[in-house]
């Protein structure tokens, strides 16, 4: 089979960057492609695992945070210190350049354009079909093989995944602003601020994040129409953020539901958001694109050595077995504990146990569910249940 590249990826965000990374080092012709000139809304914060898994230098974190703010509807605020360890904190617009640089230097092939659609040559074989300038003419380029990672709303997923277009989405808004100086406001450069206050966020939540010079402030919900700048205007108001100059405003779909397949048994494979991995009630996505791109990167070598289009089908399956089980527990999490003001007043109250605090902080940091206090787990499941069915104390 003749191809100029053995795989296109489309899309040069985390998953994207991280997947083209991967087949470049293994040898592979790789073209990573990428619309410019958007910098991804994104809180930015990331948990050492994938600080660890994926090579994240020091130099690219903004910020580090030490501390976790639960903010109830009340006022009530629980603080969760890390502990051993930090929260890393990445500003998107050099963060994901930094990946598609290292992408690059692997060997991997970088070109801006906008995908359009994917179409077959007479042999069958992928042609990529993009745009380098909005109005400019389409061009076209052939593979073996295309990973889909661009992003929520994914064109790729779209055209050649079913179901796809179905993909329900939380839609997340945030302001950048100047962060105030050390004691300004009720901010701390060190500790993100989640707010679980139906006010602000019917079914999601609110959050101040720090990013060094910067901060983020947003707020997240899958309720359609729900005035989501008022909601942060809001929120700068309480938090005595209203003054801060505001950088930029943004907003973005957070997909909430891995799809059910993630290739179309031929020639491609979507990661990330484009295949939904955003990990519920946290709407964390950062770590898991990279994950994905990494077994989307497994399953395209897998394909290009066998030529077997069933090997796509183990970037799903290895993604699932590692956070399947995460991802159903923080699903029905927010299912939930986000659904009133009086669970989301219980929800905190129950982050004040030491040992939901370390089970919490285990699981975000190093994306294990830890085994080793079953007592802890027993105690927790029996608290939930109390404040389940409203019999612990306010
Ligand atoms: C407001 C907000 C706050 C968030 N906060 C956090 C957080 O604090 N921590 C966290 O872990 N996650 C957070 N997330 C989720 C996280 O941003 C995503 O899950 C993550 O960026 C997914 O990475 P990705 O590579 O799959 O997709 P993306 O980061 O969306 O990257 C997709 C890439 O594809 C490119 N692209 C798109 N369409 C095309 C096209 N047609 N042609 C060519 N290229 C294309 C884009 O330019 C982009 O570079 C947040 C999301 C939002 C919206």
């Amino acid at each position: 089979m003749t191809a100029a590249f053995d795989c296109v990826v489309v899309g040069g965000g985390p998953s994207g960057a991280t997947a083209a990374t991967d087949l470049a080092r293994a040898g592979h012709r790789v073209l990573l492609l990428d619309r410019a000139g958007r910098i991804k809304p994104c809180g930015g914060a990331i948990p050492p695992r994938a600080i660890q898994d994926f090579a994240i230098t020091d130099h690219i974190l903004v910020g580090k945070a030490s501390m976790a703010r639960m903010v109830a509807p009340s006022g009530k605020r629980v603080d969760m210190p890390v502990g051993d360890g930090f929260v890393g904190l990445v500003d998107r617009e050099t963060f994901d350049e930094w990946l598609r640089a290292r992408a690059a230097l692997a060997g991997a092939e970088r070109r801006t354009g906008t995908f359009e659609r994917i179409e077959r040559d007479a042999a069958g074989t992928a042609v990529v079909v993009y745009r380098a300038d909005r109005n400019g003419p389409e061009r076209r380029i052939t593979a073996r093989a295309v990973i889909g990672a661009d992003g929520a709303r994914s064109g790729v997923a779209r055209g050649e995944i079913k179901g796809a277009a179905r993909m329900p989405y939380v839609f997340a808004y945030h302001e950048i602003v100047a962060a105030p100086p050390d004691g300004g406001a009720d901010y701390d450069r060190a500790r993100c601020d989640v707010f679980y206050q139906g006010k602000h966020s019917p079914d999601f939540y609110a959050w101040v994040f720090p990013h060094g010079d910067t901060a983020s402030i947003g707020v997240g919900s899958a309720r359609k129409g729900l005035a989501l700048r008022d909601s942060v205007a809001a929120l700068r108001a309480q938090t005595g953020l209203e003054g801060c100059a505001t950088l930029r405003c943004e907003g973005a779909p957070i997909p909430c539901k891995p799809l059910r397949r993630w290739d179309n048994g031929r020639d491609v494979v979507v990661a990330g958001d484009a295949a939904g991995v955003v990990a519920p009630a946290s709407g964390e996505g950062i770590y898991y694109a990279m994950a994905g791109g990494r077994h989307a990167a497994e399953a395209v070598a897998l394909f290009l050595a066998t030529g077997k289009a069933s090997a796509l089908r183990i970037a799903r399956r290895r993604f699932m077995r590692a956070h399947g089980r995460v991802f159903w527990i923080l699903g029905i999490m927010q299912y939930f504990w986000y659904s009133s003001d009086a669970r989301r007043e219980r929800f905190v109250k129950i982050c004040e146990d030491p040992d939901v605090q370390r089970l919490t902080w285990d699981a975000y940091m190093n994306k294990r569910l830890v085994r080793a206090k079953p007592i802890a787990h027993v105690r927790i499941f029996l608290k939930d249940l109390r404040h389940l069915f409203g019999l612990a104390p306010a």
